[in-house]
């Protein structure tokens, strides 16, 4: 008896399907990267995610983050070496296409609780647009 249903010939997945990424279910960052909360995206690629900050701490408030999961830079390993250096020459690239390369800007990674982090998929913030006292808070 045949059932068309349990047929052993599978389609391979269309082409365009879009990569799998390491998540985290309930993730919000997660989410933003899937379409599933809206933000206003500035950059994409196959690597990271560029967003403005729903909260701007700055004239300029962008968060880069890597599309896998990753909850925080204490628990990142020597494999994401390149994709690290990789957020921050985003970050140095998204201040300049905004004209505060010469200007200057300020990133910042809150990595824990205690640093001031709260939401647990790694990111990094881009701040510019006004000036910046040091220690910071
Ligand atoms: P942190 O405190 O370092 O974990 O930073 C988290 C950042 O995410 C804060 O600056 C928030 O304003 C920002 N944020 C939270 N929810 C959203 C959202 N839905 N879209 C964009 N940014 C967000
Ligand atoms: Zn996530």
């Amino acid at each position: 008896m045949s059932n068309p249903s349990s047929s052993s010939s599978s389609s391979p997945p269309p082409s365009s399907s879009p990569p799998e990424h390491v998540s985290k279910a309930d993730c919000l960052f997660c989410k933003i990267r899937d379409g599933q909360i809206p933000a206003t995206i500035v950059y994409r690629d196959e690597r990271v995610l560029a967003f403005k900050d729903i909260g701007p701490k700055a004239p300029l408030h962008q968060l880069v983050i890597p599309l896998d999961h990753i909850e925080t830079l204490a628990e990142a390993a020597p494999a994401h070496e390149a994709l690290l250096g990789h957020m921050m020459l985003t970050a140095a690239q998204l201040a300049r296409d905004a004209g505060h390369g010469d200007k200057g800007f300020r990133v910042v990674m809150n990595s824990g609780v205690g640093a001031g982090q709260t939401v647990f998929h790694l990111h990094l913030h881009i701040l510019a647009g006004r000036s910046f006292g040091w220690p910071p808070g």
